[in-house]
Formats: C-alpha cells, structure tokens, sequence
C-alpha cells in the first residue's frame, strides 16, 4: 500500500491526516498506544479519557497480559478459560471504543520487562508510529504495573519513539507517591466510562470497581470544582511549546501538593 504524505502540524512532529478517496489512500488518523497490564486496567485508568479521545484518534490497547489470575480457578474454569473470559471482556470494551487491542505474551503475575517483551512492543510502537503513550504509573502495590511501565519506557527507547509518554494511575489502593501534572475534566462522560468498566464483568462484583473508580475521579475533580477527572503525570519535563494530546482535551492543571 502507499504510503500517505505526511503532513507537519507542529514543531518537531508530524502526523499523518486522512487523505479522501479521490486520492485512493486509505484514511489514517493519528494513533495513540495504550501499553497496561490487565484488561480492566485502561478502563478503570483512562477510560473517561479515552472515549474523549476516541473519534479524534486511533486507539491501540495492548495488554501485557489476559488477567488470567483475576478470578480464583476452579475444577471448571482453570487459568486458560478465565484469560479468554477476560480477553473477550476487554474485546468488548475496545469495541465500543473503536480501538484495536493486541495481547503479548506473559501471564498475569509473571510480567518482568526482560528484553524479548520490551522488543515485542517496541516493534509495534515502530509500525504504529504513536503520537501519544499511556501506560501506569510505576509506584504501584501490583508488580505486573510496575512492570508495564518499565516495559512501556525501554520500548519506546528501543523504537525510538518519540511520542508524549503519560502514565496513569490505577487506583487508590494501588498507586502511590502519584502527584499528578495534568487532570482532564471526564465530567461528560461519566456514564460512557462505566459502561467501558462493566465490560470487565468479573472484576466488577456488586459494581465495585465503578464504585471504587467514581470515588478517585470524584476527589480528583474536586480539586478543581468539576464533578469527575483522571490525572496523569509525565515521567519527563514537558517540553515548552510542545503540542500535546490534552491541548484538545478539558484539562485542568492540578494545585500543588
Ligand atoms: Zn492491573
């Protein structure tokens, strides 16, 4: 297939833009890459952001892993039919974000940023040329997050990727030390992101993970009088002039801690 032209839209940077047919290229957004650990993960991290973002750019999820030890097994359901239980959940949820999702290699509770995995995802961040990474915020209880971030940064050193690199957080039993550099306002789309989290049904028991989740976008929202936000923070200084993915977000600035 051709390659479409490229298209400069700010200093340092270019995106490729969809081109009509008449030209006979096929349409191409921008694309941002998500790199987390269990399906649920980019639900409960982002999922306000992300359907924000959804018909403005291509979505790719990768999950490090299938969740395959998100549920206890028993004699019926073992580790392989929880993982595709929980496989076909975050099928779902990207379904109704447009997005296309890719599942590496590890098992849940087994992820460590050895060179295969970090070459594994460096070689998508190549074909995918992102403009923007999410992954989670490395000071986490859960190895397989810190783990993810980890795998996230050396596979965008190996791509040389130069995308924005932002690191969310996954909860307030989960993430520590998070002090965050940026909020976006996901008060419009409170329901939407609910809905994206009961896709993941089992890790959803009396609507818990809603209930846990609304609770820490309702504390970061009321830092700035909104009625819901995730935050986000960037492992390197952002650089000044630099266009960014939130420019064209409802973001807030979060008051120093
Ligand atoms: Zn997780």
């Amino acid at each position: 297939m051709q390659t479409p032209p490229t298209v400069a839209v700010s200093p340092g940077r270019s995106t490729r833009i969809a081109i009509p047919a008449l030209f006979g290229y096929r349409a191409v957004m921008e694309t941002i890459v998500t790199v987390f650990a269990h399906p649920d993960d980019e639900a409960a991290g982002m999922g306000g952001t992300l359907w924000l973002l959804k018909d403005q750019v291509r979505i790719v999820l990768l999950c490090l892993t299938r969740g395959e030890r998100g549920l206890r097994p028993t004699a019926e359901r073992g580790e392989l039919e929880i993982g595709k239980l929980r496989e076909g959940e975050l099928r779902e949820t990207a379904r109704l974000l447009g997005a296309d999702v890719r599942f590496l290699g590890p098992t849940d509770g087994e992820v460590y940023a050895h060179r295969e995995i970090c070459e594994d995802v460096a070689s998508i961040l190549r074909a995918e040329e992102p403009t923007a990474v999410f992954t989670i915020w490395p000071i986490d209880v859960h190895p397989d997050h810190r783990a993810a971030a980890s795998i996230a940064r050396r596979a965008m050193q190996l791509s040389r990727c130069t995308a924005e690199l932002w690191m969310a957080e996954m909860g307030l039993s989960q993430t520590a030390q998070f002090d965050p550099d940026i909020c976006v306002d996901i008060s419009s789309v409170v329901e939407e992101k609910n809905r994206l989290i009961r896709c993941h049904a089992c890790q959803n028991t009396d609507d818990r993970l809603v209930t846990q989740t609304a609770l820490l976008n309702r504390l970061r929202g009321a830092k700035a009088g909104v009625t819901a936000a995730e935050a986000f923070k960037a492992p390197l200084t952002r650089l000044a002039g630099r266009v960014s993915l939130f420019d064209r977000l409802p973001c807030f600035a979060p008051p120093q801690a």
